[in-house]
């Protein structure tokens, strides 16, 4: 199981230099985990200023 970022993302950055495999990165238009390099360690979420990130 992977955490996802949803709609709520405002594009912050925050989150990004939390992940310590480096999921976390700028998309289209909003931030992305990728799946398969999340180990789900929960960092990325308490940092979220607008709670976009919770485990899928
Ligand atoms: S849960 Fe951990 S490993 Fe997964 S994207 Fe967030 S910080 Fe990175
Ligand atoms: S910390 Fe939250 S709002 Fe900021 S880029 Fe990450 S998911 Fe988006």
């Amino acid at each position: 199981m992977a955490y996802v970022i949803n709609d709520s993302c405002v594009s912050c950055g925050t989150c990004e230099g939390q992940c310590p495999v480096g999921a976390i990165s700028a998309g289209d238009s909003q931030y992305v985990i990728d799946a398969d390099t999340c180990i789900s360690c929960g960092s990325c979420a308490g940092v979220c200023p607008t709670g976009a990130i919770s485990e899928e």
